[in-house]
């Protein structure tokens, strides 16, 4: 299946895109861990698009579009994919159906997953990822770690993402109010949005987004 993960940062989708992925074994691709993967490496991807991450902008199309053609190209990604973070706005999804119709293949659903914008600025504020797994997330209050700074599942170091501040969060926001929502139109005229309420527990919300995804018929 090739699916599209789409909600506003907060929304959980690195946690069920990383279970849904699981279930479905097909590789979790999320833009974001690709770009922080380029900065602590190094890269000069990654020495570009820090400061823009930092400050919650998105990143200029060519550079995403390319680095995620890329890794949809990899072996692991031929017979799908779960997309998480991309696409982002109305070019880049148009970039992407140009990408799958090279191929001949088609998106098979878009997940949109709603949640109230008071809850995505308290669950970010709180918000701790495993350096080594960002699919290990913890929050302070809501789901806190056994041991402060301890990744549970991996013992992995804990951390507050830099783009993750109370300020950034807003700017964020506001960006994918602008620039994200309208693919979700985009998708729906093309028959293909499910939209699931990502407020529970994590294992509802999964179960929520396995139903909905069974109602969607399989494309290509
Ligand atoms: P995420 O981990 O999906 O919340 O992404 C973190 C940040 O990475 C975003 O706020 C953007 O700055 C950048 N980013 C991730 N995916 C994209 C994308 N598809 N287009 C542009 N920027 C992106």
């Amino acid at each position: 299946m090739r699916i599209v993960l789409v909600g506003p940062p907060g929304a959980g989708k690195g946690t069920q895109a990383a279970f849904l992925a699981k279930d479905l074994a097909i590789p979790h691709i999320s833009t974001g861990d690709l770009f922080r993967a380029n900065i602590s490496q190094g890269t000069e991807l990654g020495q570009r698009a820090k400061a823009i991450m930092d400050a919650g902008e998105l990143v200029p199309d060519e550079v995403t579009i390319d680095m995620a053609r890329d890794r949809m190209e990899q072996p692991d990604a031929v017979d799908g994919f779960l997309l998480d973070g991309f696409p982002r706005n109305v070019p880049q999804a148009e970039a992407l159906d140009e990408i799958l119709k090279v191929e001949g293949h088609q998106l098979d659903a878009v997940l949109d997953l709603e949640v109230p914008e008071e809850e995505v600025v308290k669950r970010i504020a709180g918000r701790r990822i495993c350096r080594k797994d960002s699919s290990h997330v913890f929050h302070v209050t809501y789901s806190p770690p056994k041991t402060e700074g301890v990744c549970d599942v991996c013992g992995g170091e804990l951390y507050q993402r830099g783009d993750d501040s109370e300020e950034t969060v807003r700017k964020r926001l506001d960006v994918y109010h602008v620039q994200t929502e309208p693919i979700i139109d985009y998708y729906r005229a093309q028959g293909l949005v499910v939209t699931i309420s990502a407020l529970g527990e994590v294992t509802e919300v999964t179960q929520r987004a396995k139903d909905a995804l069974k109602q969607q018929p399989e494309a290509s």
